[in-house]
């Protein structure tokens, strides 16, 4: 890869709704343009491209985006893996949300389309759980990532309305609209397959905006996520594209917000957007150099200046290393086994995994995500392991 500087001219309209009016701005200058990468050396991990990022938000539905996002530099490739499934409180949550979607929508017997399913885990348990046929579409879907099964079928490409030839009963699409440039494109899209598969029901997860402001959470915006909802930008851009909103509610202790939506006749009425909340991207870029500093001064404060570590080298992880690279910590510790021994991007800081005898050099563990706390200590509990572990 290389370390090119340039970016395509800055975006002058907002990729949900359309709209000429932007309002702030916030530069991030060259950001690692991939989190989600297995790198097998220190130098190669060091040598990740890098882009400027310039989030704009727009003053009428709200959609926080990077306006000089270069698409093109992102691999999506058998490379990204952001395979979050191998801590049990995730696990907890992906089982409820599988028990939930299958209830509701009577999965049984049914089929289900997953548009963007990565390794295809998810797609997979819920299929299971619910007896139901499933197809998933991912470019970085990788042969054998996924445990062979009958009932499904993956695709290693993007889908279209035209690939959709049987009913579907539900069509998943999770952590996947924070990635996507022409959002307001892409939700007519979600919408023309639901519509080719007779009205599908539609699942919609990813961050929610509200979150990462109230948490000064600075770790939560990297180069992979071009897009960041506040709530209310979600529901609208969804409506914006012929939805009708079945269900609009935050799991994952708020972090996310999940969207449930029907295709249905658009109503001329939502054409025009106009925001209820105020900005918020101001307030978090005031908050975000302070924030960085912060964690600096209560890792020193916690006597991390004789080795510290961050739990996770998952996006979150990896955001936070490169934004505390002038107090750098010695390893990261994953227990995703496909990351182990690989380096993260852009530090090159290698990843260990819970039971090797280094963590034992890291008296304290940074922890970005405080639903897994709890979970950590008892990992570390068995190996021997009491490390002060801090949450953000
Ligand atoms: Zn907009």
């Amino acid at each position: 890869m290389s370390s090119a500087t340039t970016h395509p001219p800055a975006r002058t309209s907002c990729p949900g709704c359309d709209s000429l009016a932007l309002g702030e701005s916030l530069l991030l200058a060259q950001q690692p343009v991939i989190l989600n990468y297995r790198f097998e050396t220190a130098e190669a991990a060091k040598h990740v491209a890098r882009r400027d990022m310039e989030l704009r938000e727009c003053n009428d539905c709200g959609l926080v985006f990077n306006a000089i996002l270069d698409a093109a530099a992102i691999p999506y490739d058998d490379r990204y893996e952001n395979r979050q499934n191998f801590s049990a409180s995730f696990i907890a949550m992906l089982s409820e949300t599988a028990n939930t979607l299958s209830e509701r929508y009577n999965l049984a017997g049914g089929a289900v389309l997953e548009v963007g399913c990565g390794k295809g885990d998810f797609l997979t348990l819920l299929c299971d759980r619910a007896n139901a046929q499933g197809f998933g579409y991912d470019t970085s879907y990788e042969e054998g990532g996924s445990e062979a099964n009958e009932r499904v079928t993956f695709f290693q490409r993007y889908v279209t309305p035209a690939d959709v030839t049987q009913k579907i009963d539900l069509v998943i699409c999770r952590h996947v609209v924070e990635h996507v440039p022409d959002i307001g494109d892409f939700f007519r899209l979600l919408h023309a397959i639901a519509t080719a598969g007779g009205g599908s029901a539609v699942y919609v997860e990813t961050p929610a905006l509200e979150w990462i402001v109230e948490h000064n959470a600075f770790w939560d915006v990297f180069y992979e996520h071009c897009n960041y909802f506040p709530t209310r930008t979600l529901r609208k851009l969804a409506e914006q594209a012929g939805f009708t909103v079945l269900q609009h509610r935050f799991i994952f202790g708020g972090q996310y917000q999940a969207l449930e939506l029907r295709p249905g006749e658009i109503d001329p009425a939502v054409t025009a957007l106009h925001s209820q909340n105020g900005p918020v991207l101001r307030m978090f870029a005031e908050s975000f150099v302070s924030s960085c500093s912060q964690v600096i001064a209560r890792l020193e404060e916690a006597g991390a200046a004789q080795g510290w570590a961050i739990w996770g080298a998952g996006a979150k992880g990896v955001s936070l290393a490169n934004a505390l690279l002038t107090f750098p910590p010695t390893f990261v510790i994953d227990s995703n086994p496909s990351k182990q021994g690989m380096f993260l991007p852009g530090t090159g800081i290698p990843v260990i995994a819970p039971d090797d005898p280094k963590v034992a050099r890291a008296p304290v563990i940074l922890v970005a995500n405080p639903n897994y706390i709890s979970e950590i200590r008892a990992t570390l509990a068995k190996q021997g392991f009491s490390p002060l572990l801090m949450p953000l």
